[in-house]
């Protein structure tokens, strides 16, 4: 196959090259960028996603751009009497998670969940505190580790596709929230997660949101091999069927109501002026650390009254959806 067209691995369409030579996340690495024909996925080639980035960022976490508020999310879930209330005020992936388990579990929380790449844990803990019975997983030792001990034993160090061979049709619900934008082989690691669902089970997962941008759009969100893809809800459509599943998407329009929801697309030289984000060796270059709010309490008391003020003045742009979507898989 010539250099302007790959097989895109979701759907098995020919995809066009769009972006040539884009500056990776590390220094020094290049990518090249390209966008499926028919479901619409972009994806980076080389199509290689690099562990020791994953040790760059959690080692740092309160520093790097993007991370840092996962680490505040981390503090936070601790220090709250309802720390899932607080995740999905500070965030509509979050938000959108809590809706798909009502909406296909009703008040049933008598549930088992695995939320697969669990990271520093908050979620997890907060479906717990919620009265979910909530496992968390990660590849990532470390995490593991850390999450474990701030939070208590709701973890483990895990491979998604050795805990599919052993706990076949387990779980009641599978959550991953931003996991799958990551990963070389999405549909592969997708197919792993519905292997665990026992019959009727669910997937929720949450990635940011092609559709949600304007036609022409390459690329938003980190940049790879941090993110090695960015998918459309075409891009999820697709694979389900492929996979001989449904899928539902989550209607944000309640949310987008009540919160401001950011639209702001980057164009592609704004995303590249920032990169690389970090050094061979994984130092974080001066002047590009992230700023260091203060109170993250007062961040979102400032969120929760502004968002008031909207919904009391009737200040809309209600969509029904927003830059990450949320997919049901059954
Ligand atoms: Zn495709």
């Amino acid at each position: 196959m010539d250099r302007v067209t790959k097989r895109c691995s979701l759907c098995n369409s020919l995809a066009k090259l769009e972006y040539q030579n884009m500056k990776g996340y590390i220094e020094n690495s290049r990518f090249d960028i390209y966008s499926c024909t028919v479901c619409e996925a972009s994806f980076a080639d080389p199509l290689k996603s690099d562990e020791k980035i994953y040790n760059y960022i959690y080692k740092q976490a309160e520093r790097v751009p993007g991370y840092e508020r996962y680490f505040r999310f981390s503090k936070l879930a601790k220090k709250v009497i309802n720390p899932l209330w607080y995740l999905c005020n500070a965030e509509g992936v979050y938000w959108s998670v809590r809706e798909a388990l009502q909406k296909n579990f009703q008040e049933q929380k008598n549930i088992s969940i695995l939320e697969v790449g669990s990271g520093l844990g908050y979620l997890t803990y907060s479906l717990n505190t919620a009265g979910y019975k909530t496992t968390g997983v990660d590849i990532s030792e470390d995490a593991i580790l850390k999450a474990k001990k701030y939070y208590g034993d709701f973890y483990e160090v895990g491979n998604i596709f050795k805990l599919a061979e052993a706990r076949i049709k387990k779980y009641d619900c599978v959550i991953m929230t931003e996991i799958v934008e990551h990963v070389e082989d999405p549909r592969g690691f997708i197919q792993a997660c519905l292997s665990l669902l026992k019959s009727g089970g669910k997937l929720i997962l949450t990635t940011p949101n092609k559709s949600a941008t304007p036609a022409g759009t390459i690329w938003q969100g980190d940049i790879p091999s941090v993110h090695l893809w960015f998918l459309a809800e075409k891009s999820i459509l697709k694979m389900a069927e492929s996979l001989g599943r449904r899928c539902e998407f989550i209607d944000f329009t309640e949310y987008s109501r009540m919160y401001y929801t950011p639209s702001r697309v980057y164009s592609m030289d704004e995303i590249q002026s920032e990169a690389p984000r970090l050094s061979k060796n994984g130092q974080i270059f001066p002047g590009r650390e992230a700023g260091r709010i203060k109170s993250f309490f007062f961040g979102l008391k400032v969120r929760y009254w502004l968002s008031y003020i909207r919904r009391r003045l009737k200040v809309k742009q209600v969509s029904h959806r927003t830059i990450n979507l949320c997919a049901v898989l059954s």
